[in-house]
This record gives structure tokens, sequence and C-alpha cells, in this order.
């Protein structure tokens, strides 16, 4: 497990967090099936759909479920503030 810095700026402040990110391997996709695992923005429950952001105004590119799905993207970052809805 690695851990990358992200950044959010709101006006001269400057949040540092944290996030989760794994290596996205054969067992992990085959346990997300198994277990229906969700962890993308679309199942959050911080998730304006009809916005398509995030309600805490996070950053949602790698997050987001079409990230995944449509591009063989070699890591998974997980969001440290998902809510299961
Ligand atoms: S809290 Fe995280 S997972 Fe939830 S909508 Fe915002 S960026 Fe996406």
């Amino acid at each position: 497990m690695h851990h990358r810095p992200t950044t959010l700026t709101r006006g001269r402040q400057t949040i540092i967090l944290l996030s989760v990110r794994i290596t996205r391997t054969p067992d992990f996709e085959e346990e997300s099936v198994r277990y229906s695992l969700r962890f993308c923005c679309e199942d959050c429950g911080h998730f304006d759909a009809a916005q398509s952001s995030c309600r805490h105004f996070w950053p949602t590119d790698v997050h987001r479920k079409d990230h995944h799905e449509t591009r063989a993207v070699p890591l998974i970052d997980f969001c440290k503030e998902f809510e299961l809805c």
C-alpha cells in the first residue's frame, strides 16, 4: 500500500490529504467482483450526481467509476472520506 499526498486549495489555505493507494492486481479484481466492492464516488453519500461532483469539494477524477472501468489504471486510489450510501 502506498500513500500519495493530495492537496486541496481553498483561498489561501492548502489542505494536504494522504490518500490510500493500492496496486490493482488480479486478486483485487476477483475480490472486487466476488464481494461487490464499492469504492467509487458514485457509491458515496457525499457525491452529488446532479452536479457530478463531491459535496466536500474533493477532486473526484481518480475515484470515479469510469476512471476504473474504462481505463486500465494500474493503481486504485481510495478516498478517505468515502461513505457508502
Ligand atoms: S468523499 Fe471522496 S469518494 Fe465521496 S464523493 Fe467525495 S471524492 Fe468521491
